[in-house]
């Protein structure tokens, strides 16, 4: 519990935005988009810039009160799920976009600014922001720092870590340290990439630097229909072999395409389809028309039964709309939505997307899926109710088998959600002790009183119990925490 004096200090320091403790203020902070595991903030701070942030921690490391930092929720691992006896630090006040650059093609942003808002405001200089997670209308950059996120169009442009140029980050002892400095690269070891990635276990960023790109002479999406999710898995694997480059490779299953067309994000996706996959195309005009050509000669090989190409903005948007909305969209289906994540080896989809499918028959559970086919990484959803237990026993023996089959066959945990509370025993599965060792020991030095996002990313009590028990349980029943003693 927060002593009284500390509250005082906080609430004059942070003013009565920056400072919630009544109950009904906390409720939405309770957990991330990982709706399993909840629990209420004793106290949310939302800071307005970085020096309200560093002398908010730098009272709460004097106090040695554990942190969980917080974008805007939507992560799907329970990394921003409070922790007890834990303080939320959230960036969602932090939203200004402090420069844009156009002759450097960089942009300087506060951690809480919701990711479209950098490339709506980058479109009139030419340029965009290439990192575009499907939740990129609510999720913060100081999010997607964390998570090293992807999207779409990673296939060709690549997750977050190849677009950041330097950030503001305060260490947990809430001392401000600067990587600003746009030069390539710099001297000395790579803390930055370090950072990226870390799941808020090493401190809050609080300004990021990024690399914004020129927006492509030409553009078009092409949308490929199949009579099997098993063929549009198998002409994804011919793809990637070809070596084309699309922007984008999506697929979308039979029960996604109905409850995307059955909502407001209707796409027109046929719904004679058992799947249909996005791609998107880019470069000048006449290397999206040599490229759309090659790329229909192998997707009709391998079993696209029709294909149809958008070039104008609205029916191109309209495309999209189905896929980024698509887990809305499941919101039909049941109240609850778990979304697993896990990546296979791209010569090896079909056989995985079949297996995810007969875990979720054999445990009566209604699987879509909609995926980043082009980086392998899968997204099989199993919507559920919460309420009632014994279809959440179900659903995380799904979760774990999922994550197993994907391992075993070369794959690993996540693609892009991260580990957070949900796989931090799972970790156990993929490396060795003394992988994690390492591990460990970056934390240490970092954070030796763990204060920073505790029970997240790590496993708590060390590999041994898990592995006996089995190493793909997903972490969130036991939910335990291990804070230690330490000296600001
Ligand atoms: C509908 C939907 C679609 C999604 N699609 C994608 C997708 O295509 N690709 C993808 O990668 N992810 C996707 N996600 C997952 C999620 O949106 C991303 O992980 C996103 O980056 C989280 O950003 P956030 O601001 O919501 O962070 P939060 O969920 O608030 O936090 C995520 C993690 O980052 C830490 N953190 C947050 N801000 C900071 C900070 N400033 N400093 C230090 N640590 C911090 C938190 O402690 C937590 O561990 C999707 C989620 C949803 C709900």
């Amino acid at each position: 519990m927060l002593s009284a004096e500390l509250r005082d200090q906080l609430r004059s320091l942070l003013g009565p935005d920056g400072y919630l403790d009544a109950p009904s203020q906390r409720l939405s902070y309770e957990s991330d988009s990982l709706s399993l595991v909840r629990h209420s903030p004793d106290v949310v701070l939302l800071p307005k810039d970085t020096r309200e942030a560093a002398l908010a921690m730098q009272a709460l490391a004097r106090a040695g009160v554990p942190i969980v930092p917080r974008g805007a929720g939507t992560g799907l691992s329970g990394g921003a799920t409070p922790v007890p006896g834990a303080v939320s630090l959230v960036t969602t006040r932090m939203r200004r976009i402090l420069r844009i650059d156009a002759d450097q093609r960089i942009a300087h942003v506060q951690a809480g600014v919701i990711n479209v808002e950098l490339t709506r405001a980058a479109a009139p200089f030419g340029l965009f922001y290439a990192p575009d997670p499907s939740s990129q209308m609510a999720c913060t950059l100081g999010g997607n720092f964390a998570e090293n996120s992807g999207g779409p169009h990673g296939f060709k442009y690549g997750q977050t870590a190849r677009h950041i140029r330097g950030a503001r980050w305060i260490n947990p002892r809430g001392e401000i340290v600067d990587w600003l400095d746009p030069v390539v690269d710099p001297e000395g070891l790579d803390v930055l990439s370090l950072l990226v990635g870390s799941e808020g276990m090493l401190g809050i960023v609080t300004e990021i630097l990024v690399d914004l790109l020129p927006i492509p002479e030409a553009s078009e999406t092409l949308l490929a229909l199949f009579d099997s999710l098993p063929n549009a898995c198998e002409s994804v694997t011919a793809l990637i072999a070809s070596g084309l480059r699309p922007s984008a490779i999506e697929i979308l299953d039979q029960l996604t395409i109905q409850a995307v067309e059955a909502s407001v994000f209707r796409a027109g996706y046929p719904q004679e389809a058992q799947a249909v996959m996005l791609l998107d195309l880019d470069g000048t005009a006449g290397e999206v028309e040599e490229l759309r050509a090659a790329l229909v000669t192998i997707l009709r090989e391998h079993g696209a039964f029709q294909t149809q190409h958008a070039t104008d903005p609205e029916q191109r948007k309209r495309l999209w709309a189905g896929r980024k909305g698509a887990y809305g969209a499941m919101g039909r289906l049941a109240p609850d939505l778990y979304v697993a994540d896990v990546v296979a080896p791209r010569t090896r989809l079909a056989e995985i997307v079949g297996l995810a499918s007969e875990i979720c028959a054999e445990l009566d559970l209604p699987l879509a899926n909609v995926f980043h086919a082009g980086d392998g990484n899968l997204h099989p959803n199993i919507s559920y109710d919460r309420r009632d237990p014994e279809q959440v026993r179900r659903v995380l023996l799904a979760g774990e088998r999922i994550m197993q089959a994907c391992v075993e066959r070369g794959g690993t945990l996540t693609g892009e959600h991260g580990v957070g509370l949900e796989k931090r025993d799972a970790m156990c599965s993929l490396y060795s002790d003394e992988e994690l060792a390492v591990h460990a020991l970056v934390r240490e030095a970092i954070d030796p009183g763990h204060r920073m996002n505790p029970g997240k990313l790590l496993p708590v009590r060390g590999c041994r119990e898990a592995r006996t028990r089995s190493p793909y349980l997903p972490g969130m029943p036991e939910y335990d925490v291990e804070v230690r003693e330490s000296t600001p």
